[in-house]
């Protein structure tokens, strides 16, 4: 069976930079990907108008000051094939290639208590015993199961957004019906409007969004950024959600004068994306103070959107903004003012498949091509599908069959020397996530180089602290507004899913100064161990 120091699991943003961090400490380590490239989510993402929510140079490495400096954004905000090139080109640079097994998907880990051990089995016959297993797998990786009835009899062409043909998809002229309005949706839409025959869009509930003002990289901005590069980078690893320009205020909006609100929020409108983050210090907190906000982008959508009644259903009104990651647009709700485009509003009724195209409120829809944007099994759902196992053969999907418990989304009680990179748990999906994987990855490559010099071949969450911190987790959410949407971040969106509030809200800066108190207190919760040693 082959040795190894670390089994990696996934080659996107998280498995790249943990194969080379391992390299970095003298170990070996390989990397297993089911696709046959790099990249991860822009590997598999590659429908029209996907591109990147938070700016490029902030979504991108900051390990690497040479890598930083050498490479250069097209536009503000990368779109999928740039930044498929830049991981690419990561790769090469790190000489990554010849560490990691394309085509290959794990499908077992066992931890062997006897040898302190994972034996990782792969869909290829591989087995390979390893001393830690970093699961470095995604958080939003595995495609929601097609949930609609109908929808294998349709005879026209079929495709994902999260499964994009590699060769692209034609579609000048046809009869396009679309089902979802996330944020894949929202790019999909808005890309291949003014290509289509006719586009029909299917809603069930509206996003949130925010313009993006996207463009080509301004010049001002990259030579500021490489300037003063470091104290950005410090910026964001200190901020709430990893992005420098959604700087907390600690104004409340309650206690601002209405028309001073208005101009804050329309100077956030106006820098884009995610700059209205940290707008007001009780954004997420109060209903009343979300509903400013709510009504300001609700004033929007009825400026931009020329039919009011399609104004009004494209307005969220069941949610609080905020709750569910706000999509970043470029001219989504403009794309309504079309003729080809149509806006049906499914949220009373579901919809269903025909062979001819999609039936809702008694009406069939006749099209050509079928788009289904429905989102992920998130955070969890790439863990569930190999059969892991800990102490005792537990399955990790068993452990979890109430909901995700870990200690600081990195570790799980019971699951000796298996690491998850932006875990549940952690602030994940909630951050710009780049700097949230790179924290990740520091942490875990620090904490491994202290097993060693210790002379340690075993590291585990304890129970107590791992039942302390799903309390805290749950805690900090109930204090938010996020829970009360029927979001993925709740599981709300799979059938059967524990409704579980899963990434860490309490901020990036905070999260990561807890993670760095805890190595300060010898690793506090968790349980160093070495066989050769009592
Ligand atoms: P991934 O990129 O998901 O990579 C995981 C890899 O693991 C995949 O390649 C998968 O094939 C592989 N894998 C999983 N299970 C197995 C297995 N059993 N065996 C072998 N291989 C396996 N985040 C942001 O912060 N900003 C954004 O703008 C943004 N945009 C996004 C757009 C889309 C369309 C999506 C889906 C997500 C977006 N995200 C964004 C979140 C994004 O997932 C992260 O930013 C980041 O790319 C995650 O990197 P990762 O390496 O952790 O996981
Ligand atoms: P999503 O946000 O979960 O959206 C899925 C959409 O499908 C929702 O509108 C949902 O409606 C709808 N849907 C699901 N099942 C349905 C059904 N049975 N019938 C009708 N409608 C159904 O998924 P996503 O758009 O792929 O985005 C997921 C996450 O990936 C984002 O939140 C973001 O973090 C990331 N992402 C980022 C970008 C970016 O801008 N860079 C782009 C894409 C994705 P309901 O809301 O009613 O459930």
């Amino acid at each position: 069976m082959e040795q190894l120091d670390v089994a990696i699991v996934g080659a996107g943003f998280s498995g790249l930079y943990m194969l080379h961090k391992a390299r970095e400490l003298g170990l070996s380590a390989r990397v297993f990907e089911a696709a046959d490239g790099v990249g991860g989510t822009w590997y598999w993402n590659r429908y029209p108008g996907a591109r990147v929510d938070v700016e490029s140079h902030e979504y991108s490495y900051s390990f690497s000051p040479d890598l930083e400096a050498t490479w250069n954004w097209s536009e503000r905000y990368a779109a999928q094939p740039e930044l498929l090139r830049y991981l690419n080109h990561v790769a090469d640079r790190f000489d990554l290639r010849r560490d990691i097994r394309f085509e290959t998907r794990v499908t077992s880990a066992v931890f062997d208590e006897a040898a302190r051990r994972w034996t990782v089995t792969t869909d290829k016959g591989d087995h390979i015993s390893a001393r830690y297993c970093v699961m470095a797998t995604g958080c939003l990786s595995v495609p929601k199961r097609i949930d609609i009835p109908g929808a294998e009899t349709f005879k026209g062409e079929v495709y994902n957004t999260s499964s994009w043909p590699t060769s692209g998809v034609d579609f000048r002229g046809k009869r396009v019906g679309i089902i979802g309005t996330g944020s894949s949706a929202v790019q999909t839409i808005t890309q291949i409007a003014p290509e289509v025959g006719s586009l029909h869009v299917f809603q069930r509930t509206p996003s949130f969004s925010i313009p993006a003002h996207n463009g080509p990289a301004n010049p001002d901005v990259v030579r500021d950024w490489r300037a003063n590069r470091e104290s950005y980078r410090q910026a964001e690893r200190e901020n709430a959600i990893g992005i420098v320009a959604a700087v907390a205020s600690d104004k409340l909006a309650l206690e601002t004068p209405a028309e001073e609100r208005n101009r804050v929020y329309e100077e956030r409108w106006a820098r884009g994306g995610f700059a209205i983050g940290g707008c007001f210090a009780d954004f997420l907190i109060t209903k009343e103070a979300n509903d400013t906000f709510v009504d300001f982008i609700a004033e929007k959508v009825r400026g931009i959107v020329k039919d009011p009644e399609t104004a009004e259903k494209l307005t969220p009104r069941t949610y609080p903004v905020g709750s569910k990651r706000i999509c970043v647009d470029t001219g989504y709700f403009e794309v309504f003012n079309r003729d080809n485009v149509t806006l049906v509003d499914i949220s009373t009724a579901p919809v269903s498949v025909t062979p001819k195209g999609v039936k809702a409120g008694g009406t069939e829809y006749e099209f050509d091509c079928l788009i289904f944007a429905l989102g992920f099994d998130a955070m969890t759902g790439a863990l569930s599908k190999i059969d892991i196992r800990g102490r005792d053969g537990l399955a990790l999907k068993d452990k979890w069959e109430d909901g995700p418990r870990t200690y600081l989304g990195l570790m799980v009680a019971g699951y000796p020397n298996m690491f998850m990179v932006t875990g549940p748990g952690s602030p994940s999906v909630l951050s710009n996530m780049v700097v949230s994987i790179e924290q990740h990855i520091d942490w875990i490559s620090d904490c491994i180089a202290a097993m060693s010099q210790r002379q340690m071949d075993a590291i585990e969450a304890t129970p107590q602290a791992e039942d302390m911190w799903v309390a805290h987790v749950n805690e900090v959410a109930n204090m938010t507004l996020y829970p009360q949407a029927n979001s993925w971040y709740v599981g709300a969106n799979v059938e059967g899913k524990a409704r579980v509030f899963m990434p860490y809200p309490g901020g990036v800066g905070v999260y990561r100064q807890l993670c760095n108190d805890v190595v300060a207190k010898g690793y506090e919760g968790f349980a160093m161990s070495s066989s050769s040693r009592p």
